[in-house]
């Protein structure tokens, strides 16, 4: 399977946020996404974005599948770096253990609760070979 193909399955099994993107994506092209994911789906516009730009800003990590599991990533908050907090996402599960996710504020798509984290943690699946 190329890797294109793999990100293309990956993101079929995926609440569809936007057309998927080909491999080795630049981050016009997250930007590109996050615009047309913000468009499909209004209500969670803000997180989409905010995602997006955590992506950006280097603050998503893939965590070791041989330790973790699949799927499973560290993402930074936005916070200034003296308050910056560490949260836990799974995009299998579509889980999140910050306040937003935990608290149910943040918006459903399909039936699955959406925070910032997560979409950081999606746009990086769809965009990263
Ligand atoms: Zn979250």
């Amino acid at each position: 399977m190329t890797t294109a193909t793999a990100t293309v399955t990956r993101v079929r099994s995926l609440p569809r946020l936007a057309e998927p993107l080909p491999a080795r994506s630049q981050a016009s092209d997250v930007l590109l996404l996050a615009d047309r994911a913000a468009r499909r789906f209004p209500a969670v516009s803000e997180r989409v974005h905010r995602g997006a730009l955590l992506l950006l800003a280097g603050h998503v990590e893939p965590l070791d599948p041989h330790c973790y599991g699949t799927r499973w990533f560290r993402v930074l908050s936005q916070s200034p770096a003296r308050r910056r907090r560490a949260y836990t996402v799974n995009t299998a599960r579509f889980t999140c253990d910050c306040p937003d996710f935990l608290q149910g504020r943040a918006p459903e798509i399909s039936g699955r609760r959406l925070c910032k984290h997560l979409f950081a943690a999606l746009l990086w699946e769809v965009t990263r070979s």
